[in-house]
């Protein structure tokens, strides 16, 4: 997807802080922090959200969350975090290439949604 944000930070003609890279995945900080802490997680390939996968993705679903604790751990999160997927208009998704927020810092986050 030539227009996506995240293919273009893929293809490395948008810079971005990345922190991990393998075959399938990027890891980078988001660009508008909403903790001291805000890392995302995508896939290389592009995914437009999460209600776009099936159980065929579970390799590749299960290898963004199995990479997390390293990804917290080595961001100095050890004690707690929080994964976010926003999937769609009504979860506030903004940018449609699959994507988990990792958040956190030294303050328990705000709670998770209000009422
Ligand atoms: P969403 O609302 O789709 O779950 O989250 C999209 C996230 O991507 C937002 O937190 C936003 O700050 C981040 N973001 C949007 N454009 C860029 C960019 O060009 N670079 C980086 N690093 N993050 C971005
Ligand atoms: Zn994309």
């Amino acid at each position: 997807m030539s227009d996506c944000i995240f293919c273009r930070i893929v293809k490395g003609e948008i810079p971005s802080d990345k922190l991990y890279e393998d075959d399938d995945l990027l890891a980078f900080r988001d660009i508008r922090p909403l903790a001291p802490v805000h890392l995302l997680i995508i896939p290389k390939r592009h995914i437009a959200t999460l209600a776009d996968c099936s159980e065929q993705d579970a390799p590749l679903l299960g290898k963004m969350l199995a990479v997390v604790p390293r990804l917290a751990r080595e961001a100095g999160l050890a004690e707690g975090f929080r994964t976010i997927i926003n999937t769609g208009r009504v979860g506030g998704q903004e940018v449609y290439h699959l994507h988990v927020h990792i958040l956190g810092g030294p303050q328990p986050l705000p709670a998770m949604l209000k009422h």
